[in-house]
């Protein structure tokens, strides 16, 4: 880990003051270079007080986005242990496709501030503006069928509402749009869009982007009505870095508990119940067809469950089709 990774753990893990002295023995460098890391973390918006005789002291972390502050608060064992950041790039999802050509490892995270070419399903746009909001992608190197796969869209939906849980606390009701959407108040808070490299029986690697309206206040006017940010909900701001570290966390076990079955049998019952389609009359918008139905839940597969007007049960594929709500979003 950088020097500057270190010394923001070290003073964001002791209560009271470090001294220049101890930080200076601690990493065998000269006191000039500790007051150096210190001015780059104040330039970067931490408030790290400097008290003669006692040392330093991190009065607040704002919400700083740097691969150092994000690495600080990661707590896992590979996801997101490998970052790639970026002030802006075009899209994450194609760094870590890159990065995954390369040869990076499993649980390489790419993190923007901007994308100037944010992605959804089927060629759509994701409106990526910077300093308000985190759009990431992690590179994963599953061992198992391609056509496995787009349930690991499902595995992300719910560690980001996990994630989010954990730092904002669970009395907001978050809910997942199956596949791919995660919801607030009838709004879209969170996307995921997930890409495969793959021969016919082998998996090169798979990119699972989330994009998450974190700080954002204002929308472009063709997604003002369906979209909102985690600030709109809750009235207050909430710091992005740490919020990725939660999703983090979140991947690693529930990826885990993924690949024991390589289903979601493990995870299908809290994902059931964050399902906001969940016994809901719902639109089936697919190539071929438009209809109704009645929308009851998924299996471990992740497909979605139905029933259609005529009784009968089908189960629909994630790639085929866009499920709406009969009156409105979800
Ligand atoms: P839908 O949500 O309409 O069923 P989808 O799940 O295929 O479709 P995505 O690919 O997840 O959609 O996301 C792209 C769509 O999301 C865009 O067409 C736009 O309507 C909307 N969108 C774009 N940027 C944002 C954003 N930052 N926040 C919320 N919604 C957005």
């Amino acid at each position: 880990m950088k020097m500057k990774t270190e010394i923001l753990k070290l003073l964001r893990e002791t209560d009271g003051y470090v001294s220049g002295q101890q930080i200076s023995e601690q990493f065998g460098v000269s006191r000039t270079a500790v007051w150096k890391v210190i001015r780059q973390l104040q330039d970067d918006g931490y408030q790290v007080e400097a008290v003669r005789n006692k040392g330093y002291h991190i009065v607040d972390s704002p919400d700083v986005m740097t691969k150092e502050e994000l690495a600080s608060l990661m707590k896992t064992r590979w996801a997101g242990r490998n970052i790639l950041y970026y002030d802006v790039t075009d899209s994450t999802n194609l760094r870590i496709k890159q990065a995954g050509d390369e040869g990076a490892p499993h649980g390489t995270l790419a993190v923007a501030d901007r994308q100037t070419a944010g992605r959804g399903r089927r060629g759509r746009t994701w409106e990526s503006p910077a300093g308000s909001s985190i759009y990431m992608s992690i590179l994963l190197r599953p061992e198992i069928a391609p056509n496995k796969a787009s349930m690991l869209t499902l595995v992300m939906a719910l560690n980001v509402v996990e994630g989010i849980q954990e730092c904002i606390g669970n009395d907001r009701d978050i809910q997942i749009k199956w596949p791919n959407d995660i919801i607030i108040n009838g709004k879209k808070l969170a996307g995921i869009l997930t890409e495969m490299s793959s021969q016919i029986d082998y998996i090169n690697h798979v990119t699972v982007g989330v994009g998450i309206n974190v700080n954002t206040t204002d929308f472009p006017e063709e997604i003002a009505q369906t979209a909102t940010s985690l600030r709109i909900e809750c009235g207050h701001t909430v710091k992005r870095a740490p919020l990725i570290a939660a999703v983090m966390e979140r991947l690693e076990e529930n990826y885990e508990t993924f690949l024991e079955t390589e289903d979601l049998s493990g995870l299908l019952d809290r994902y059931n119940a964050l399902l906001v389609n969940c016994d809901r009359d719902v639109q089936i918008i697919g190539a071929k067809e438009t209809y109704q139905a009645h929308a009851i839940g998924i299996d471990h597969t992740g497909e979605l469950i139905v029933r259609r007007e005529d009784g009968s049960i089908e189960k629909i594929n994630a790639g085929e089709v866009s499920v709406r709500g009969v009156y409105g979003y979800t």
